[in-house]
């Protein structure tokens, strides 16, 4: 990792992740990649029956039985996505949307250069003692 760069005014059920690869390309430029860190699934496509199913979930929380198709029963292909270049439809949903916690540090990538995205702004809405 490159640096680490605080974002006060990044909150995870707030911020996008195009608002994200804004912020990376003042630091990187333009062609800016940005990584979740895991795979979200979009969805479940059936090969045989051509059945589309929208889940939006973190593939890390779905079980086996869950790829079945309940129409056909053939085991589905998953549809993910891991990271964002900014046209995406996933782009411009929330983070906690797609999984990402409070004060998460996401990695923004150009060619070999890494940059660390901390969503600073979460840190007084978790700590808020009053
Ligand atoms: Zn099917």
């Amino acid at each position: 990792m490159e640096a680490i760069i605080e974002l006060s005014e990044a909150r995870a059920d707030q911020t996008t992740p195009a608002d994200l690869l804004e912020a990376a390309r003042t630091q990187l430029g333009d062609d800016v990649q940005l990584f979740l860190g895991y795979d979200f699934l979009i969805a479940f496509n059936c090969p045989t029956c051509e059945s589309t199913d929208a889940q939006n979930i973190p593939l890390y929380g779905v079980v086996e039985k869950q790829a079945l198709c309940p129409v056909c029963g053939t085991i589905r292909e998953p549809q993910v996505i891991s990271s964002f270049r900014g046209s995406e439809e996933h782009a411009h949903w929330t983070l906690a949307a797609l999984g990402v916690p409070p004060l998460a540090i996401l990695t923004a990538r150009k060619n070999r250069r890494f940059l660390g995205l901390e969503l600073t702004g979460d840190v007084s809405h978790v700590f808020d003692f009053e």
